[in-house]
């Protein structure tokens, strides 16, 4: 059921709901007999097609978690943006390009539409603009395999982080255990 749900579901990663994406949501649908009314992104289309998966009852978009509005895409302003990079934490499918320092660029075909990277950027050089492109359910499952290799390579990035900390601390235990054995050999000479 969370699956046939998840695939339903737009898979902007947009937040919107409350979630952290699309498959949070599928599983709170799930598990927490969350409404179906809560993607503003996938509107009324979507609550249709969750109803019938869930049986039940369709209902009207929830105003609270937003409104259906026409796809956009975001674009940096190349006159403006400083490359502090802050955007591209944000961005779900990897779709923010550039070196640090340097000017970015949205790779607009990756691009969602989530506008997470709108709040963050602290010179206001982003802005979101009409979608060249129809959202398709082929679209949708390419964001959703970009968002899950996104993950996955913050993941392992952690872990190597952690391994990297771990093998800085057992060196720094072996330095004093070093020093304390050289003192006693000192003090016994
Ligand atoms: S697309 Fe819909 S389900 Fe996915 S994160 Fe956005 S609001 Fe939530
Ligand atoms: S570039 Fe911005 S709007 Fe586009 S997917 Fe990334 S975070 Fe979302
Ligand atoms: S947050 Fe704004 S200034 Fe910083 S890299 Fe992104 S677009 Fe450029």
């Amino acid at each position: 059921m969370i699956d046939a749900i998840d695939d339903v579901l737009p898979q902007t990663q947009c937040r919107q709901c409350g979630f952290e994406g699309c498959r949070a949501y599928a599983w709170s649908i799930v598990m927490d007999e969350t409404p179906i009314n809560r993607c503003a992104t996938g509107g009324a289309a979507v609550i249709k097609q969750l109803a019938a998966i869930t049986g039940r009852e369709e209902i009207p978009l929830d105003p609270e978690y937003g409104e259906e509005v026409p796809l956009a895409v975001s674009f940096i302003n190349p006159d403006l943006c400083i490359g502090c990079r802050k955007c591209v934490a944000y961005c779900p499918t990897g779709a923010i390009v550039g070196a640090p320092k340097r000017l970015h660029a949205v790779l607009t075909d990756w691009c969602t539409g989530c506008a997470l990277c709108v709040i963050p950027c602290p010179v206001d050089c982003i802005e979101m603009r009409p979608a060249p492109f129809q959202w398709t359910r082929e679209r949708a499952h390419q964001a959703r395999e970009r968002y899950h290799a996104k993950l996955e390579r913050e993941k392992n990035r952690e872990a190597r982080r952690n391994a990297r900390l771990a093998q800085e601390s057992s060196a720094e235990k072996k330095k004093a255990l070093l020093a304390s054995i050289l003192a006693q050999v000192k003090k016994n000479q």
